[in-house]
């Protein structure tokens, strides 16, 4: 146990004004050691030593605004069925006249739960044979040229079955969330074959993910061209998955898809509804950046490719670029031009892209460490750029993202005097609770 808190109630059927107060563990393992009968509907997390959020109302953040963290000492968050009610200093905490669970939060800090905006969190199998053929010297091109990589994991997902994916996913959420991360976006991709396409975006939305349709991810082998599977991906996956996914993603890369092709496979999307996002730029300079400009997409993601003028246009325009450091370190790659983007003006977010191969990783606090030390940002602009700037790629700005009031009331308690330590810790885990809708899981 981490730490502890304390709940009053009005117990059922007593006196009128007799309180009850019993003792709720609170931590990763930890259960309520007492059953409330009434609906505790404020929750106040107290005595915090530090409360830090990104500030201002608007999202994404970009330039200046990036870095703009709101630090408030011995703070306080009251929440309301779900909802943050107020924030503030101790001194100023109003007088609470009715039912209230209480945490304390003496020593720690608390933060907005960590939104992941890239993931690929719907996978079954694993690639560690892979990775340590990578350590000898394999590239991951020609591990996927030789039909390891991408098509492999879709052979394991394609055995698998929807119930032991939906499994898979809640396992990795409950990984997600041990890191400090209670929004995630997931994607598809490793099906390619309608059934399966369908059961992962199925089974991402029953684990609480955000399902994302990369249909687009690989060419199948029983396709003989990237042209034909799109045929047959467009025509007889899209209108069933445009009913579960939120968004569309495209691998636009040497060996996937080409422009031509992604633009192609994202009209089609936009058609039916779903938002626009890409992989772009991870390897070679693509043409991603522009097409995702032209088309309106959320997001670009990578980027570790992109060139000056890339980075130019991207600041000129409203797409988010999604840097995901963990993959770049993992497949030993070049670091995207972070500090260019943020100082030219971008909207920059940050992801785990969590996955089987590229970046078994599913920690935003290592993702926070790597922004730091790699790719030169602040500890405030990491964070803006994993809460209220991957909630906007996410279409959940206003909601998600920031510790002010009217956000649902996702909170993630640190184990560390400075909220800072979130990146300063390298490997280490600093989180050592959750708040989620308002409630102590
Ligand atoms: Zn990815």
């Amino acid at each position: 146990m981490l730490g502890s808190c304390v709940v009053r109630m009005l117990a059922a059927g007593a006196k009128r004004g007799i309180v009850a107060t019993c003792a709720i563990a609170f931590g990763k393992a930890a259960t309520r050691s007492c059953d409330n009968p009434l609906k505790v509907t404020r929750l106040l997390v107290r005595h915090l030593a530090q409360l830090a959020t990104p500030g201002g109302l608007e999202a994404p953040l970009r330039g200046r605004a990036l870095g703009e963290i709101e630090v408030i000492e011995d703070a306080f968050v009251l929440c309301r069925e779900g909802t943050i009610e107020a924030v503030g200093r101790m001194r100023d905490l109003p007088l609470l006249d009715d039912d209230v669970e209480e945490v304390d939060g003496r020593g720690r800090c608390a933060i907005p739960g960590l939104v992941d905006c890239h993931t690929h969190a719907c996978f079954a199998g694993d690639r560690v044979d892979e990775f340590a053929l990578r350590a000898a010297g394999a590239t991951y091109e020609e591990l996927h040229a030789a039909g390891a990589g991408i098509l492999s994991t879709v052979r394991a997902t394609r055995a698998a079955g929807e119930a032991a994916l939906r499994e898979a996913v809640e396992r990795h959420a409950g990984w997600m969330r041990a890191h400090g991360t209670t929004t995630f976006e997931a994607k598809s991709g490793y099906g390619l074959d309608r059934e399966t396409e369908l059961a992962q975006l199925r089974a991402i939305a029953a684990a609480g993910g955000i399902p994302t349709w990369l249909g687009a991810h690989a060419v199948p082998p029983e396709f003989e061209s990237a042209d034909d599977y799109l045929d047959f991906a467009l025509a007889e996956v899209l209108p069933a998955a445009a009913r579960i996914a939120e968004a569309a993603d495209v691998f636009l890369e040497r060996g996937a898809f080409d422009v031509q092709q992604a633009r192609r496979y994202l009209e089609a999307c936009a058609a039916a509804g779903l938002a626009l996002r890409l992989h772009g730029d991870q390897f070679t300079e693509s043409g991603a950046v522009p097409l995702a400009i032209e088309l309106g997409a959320r997001s670009v993601d990578h980027l570790e490719a992109t060139g000056p003028d890339g980075v130019e246009a991207l600041a000129a325009s409203d797409v988010v670029g999604v840097l995901l450091p963990a993959s770049a370190l993992f497949l030993d790659r070049p670091m995207p031009p972070a500090r260019a983007l943020v100082d030219a003006g971008a909207a920059v977010a940050l992801g785990t892209d969590f996955n089987p191969g590229s970046a078994f990783c599913e920690s935003l606090p290592i993702v926070c460490s790597l922004a730091c030390t790699q790719l030169h940002l602040s500890p405030a602009e990491a964070l803006a750029a994993f809460t209220v700037n991957a909630a906007h790629v996410l279409g959940r700005a206003g909601r998600k993202g920031r510790l002010a009031p009217g956000y649902d009331a996702d909170i993630v308690l640190l184990d560390a005097p400075d909220w800072r330590h979130l990146a300063y810790h390298l490997g280490g885990n600093v989180v050592s609770g959750w708040v989620l809708g308002g409630a102590v899981p």
